[in-house]
């Protein structure tokens, strides 16, 4: 079973920042409701500005390389 995408996020695994979805990253103008996949492919960490290939999926305290 596949849940929602929008009770998904992603972890930086290089630093430890979540992307939550319901957040959104208001600094670099993504607006909540947008979910991780649909981010531009520019789109970096804000913390330690790494590339989106670095993050993985993370749910519920369960988490799964993506
Ligand atoms: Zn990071």
């Amino acid at each position: 079973m596949i849940k929602n995408l929008s009770e998904l996020k992603y972890r930086c695994k290089v630093c430890g920042y979540i992307y939550d979805p319901d957040k959104g990253d208001e600094k670099r103008g993504i607006s909540s409701g947008v979910q991780f996949e649909d981010l531009p492919d520019k789109w970096r960490c804000p913390v330690c500005s790494y590339t989106k290939s670095h993050f993985y999926q993370v749910k519920d305290g369960y988490r799964q390389e993506v």
